[in-house]
């Protein structure tokens, strides 16, 4: 994907991470006991398939254990490789101490292309890789939690689960080994949408930033504004539809795998995932213009882009053509560090990965704390916030009638206020605040200091000073 004159993934990570700590005053040694990878753990297992035994190559890669459990989903995809396991690892702990999810980071991948294969199988792969990685305590609720990512979702978590739990039988706490499961299964709700979700909330939080909008060249609010998005899976599908249906954006461009749609009246975002669900492919989606070359179309006019497929698709070959003022980095790693350098330069305002998509790893910690407590969040309290709540209804209704004056509070009023937070409330309540307070710091950072001049920066200096607390507090 990157020109071969390109650092690699993990090099990027670095050379971002080395741009940050050059502005910071860390003690002798830290900075390196940050940067590297504590350990990288690779597998390689057989499953007998189709008549034969086939070999597969997996990993699972701690970053750093300032904070324990580690967190980071499990990718399937044939490209998976360890430098890119590293990298998105190093990228975990940064979101989890950006957003303060008291994690560190690790990542975990398995070579695959998981649609070459039934669900059966799939199960069988999984079931086989959870088993080498819980053997060695690499899944573990109090060590090491992975999450989806690409090519994974739901049903993986579900098998992860029920795998560490046969080998695990009288852990009381087995179901928190993953988190991203479904909600008959230890879940919670609003998971599954969590990241495409928190890139709407970082969206929104960017556009009430007024020196932000500024800096891109943006005016006024979501609403009306064109955007362009790559990868229609989980995070792009989730982030797009919310924008467009809840915000008023308008999707102008979808591109995928094998093509891209544009449209500039805007596309229905619900009928090309339809489409791509029934067809298997974006081609010959009938009310919009299908181009073949997708990748293209990731220098396309538009107000927002939002890479949410895979890394390094806007690099040194294509990073000078790309017209968006805004991009949000969906995806980890979509702009290669060459690539944000002409970016930067350019004046484009870039939502760095490690805040963009931390909606994730936001809803899997309140998943993580559900499993631990046992208990779905809200169960105690919601009757009784919604009898209080009555009360107070009931006596504004008497003494508006004694009274005389005969107010009436309206339907709408009394149903939003009766109705106590139930699970899928507080989850967006508690994502929206950490995306909300995050973007605040982060731009504080942004805004306030003369030597830094764009906010992956400010994410860093961010992050690395709440990891350098945690490792100082430690007597490291
Ligand atoms: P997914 O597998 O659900 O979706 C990926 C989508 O990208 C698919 O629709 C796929 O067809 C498409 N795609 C693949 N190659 C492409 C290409 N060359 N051009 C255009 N589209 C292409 O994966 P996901 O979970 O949505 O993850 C996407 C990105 O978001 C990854 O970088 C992942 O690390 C990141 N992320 C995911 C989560 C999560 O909760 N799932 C959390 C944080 C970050």
């Amino acid at each position: 994907m990157n020109p071969s004159n390109e650092p690699s993934f993990r090099d990027s990570v670095d050379m971002m991470f080395n741009r940050a700590v050059a502005l910071m005053d860390l003690p002798p040694g830290l900075e390196e006991k940050i940067r590297v990878c504590n350990a990288t753990y690779t597998v390689r297992f057989g499953v007998r398939l189709r008549g034969k035994i086939q070999t597969f190559t997996g990993y699972r890669s701690v970053h750093s254990e300032h904070m324990e459990p580690v967190k980071g989903g499990i990718r399937y995809a044939m490209a998976v490789n360890q430098n890119e396991v590293e990298a998105l690892a190093a990228l975990m702990t940064y979101k989890c101490a950006l957003v303060e999810a008291p994690f560190g980071g690790s990542k975990g991948g398995l070579c695959i292309d998981p649609r070459e294969y039934d669900d059966h199988e799939l199960e069988l792969i999984t079931r086989r890789f959870a088993y080498e990685l819980i053997k060695r305590d690499m899944i573990n609720p109090a060590q090491n939690v992975p999450a989806p990512d690409m090519g994974t979702g739901e049903r993986e978590m579900a098998w992860i689960a029920d795998q560490y739990k046969r080998m695990n039988t009288t852990d009381i706490n087995g179901v928190a080994c993953v988190t991203g499961k479904p909600t008959n299964a230890g879940g919670i709700q609003g998971r599954t949408e969590a990241t495409g979700r928190g890139v709407q909330y970082a969206l929104r939080a960017f556009f009430r930033d007024e020196q932000g909008k500024k800096k891109a060249g943006l005016e006024g609010k979501l609403d009306g504004k064109r955007v362009i998005v790559q990868g229609l899976g989980n995070v792009g599908y989730h982030a797009a539809k919310f924008l467009s249906q809840e915000d008023g954006c308008k999707v102008v461009g979808i591109i995928e795998r094998d093509g891209a749609l544009h449209d500039e009246a805007g596309l229905d975002v619900d009928a090309v995932y339809q489409w791509i669900a029934k067809h298997g492919t974006i081609t010959g989606y009938p009310s919009a213009n299908c181009e073949a070359d997708g990748a293209k179309l990731l220098e396309g006019e538009c107000d927002i882009l939002i890479p949410a497929a895979l890394e390094g698709v806007i690099n040194l070959s294509n990073a000078e053509r790309v017209q968006a003022p805004l991009i949000i980095e969906a995806a980890n790693g979509p702009v290669t560090a060459g690539a944000d350098e002409i970016l930067r330069k350019k004046g484009t305002v870039i939502i760095p990965d490690m805040y963009a998509n931390a909606g994730g790893v936001t809803v899997s910690y309140f998943e993580w704390v559900k499993n631990l407590s046992h208990i779905r969040f809200g169960r105690m309290q919601r009757r009784q916030e919604e009898a209080r709540h009555q009360l107070v209804v009931d006596e504004l209704e008497r003494l508006s009638s004694d009274s005389g004056i005969g107010w009436q509070l309206s339907p709408n009023f009394k149903e939003q206020y009766l109705r106590g937070a139930g699970e899928l409330e507080l989850v967006r309540s508690g994502l929206d605040d950490t995306m909300s307070t995050a973007y605040d710091s982060m731009a504080a950072v942004w805004h306030g200091r003369d030597d830094v001049d764009d906010l992956r920066t400010a994410a860093y200096l961010v992050s690395i000073d709440k990891v350098a607390a945690s490792y100082r507090a430690k007597g490291l």
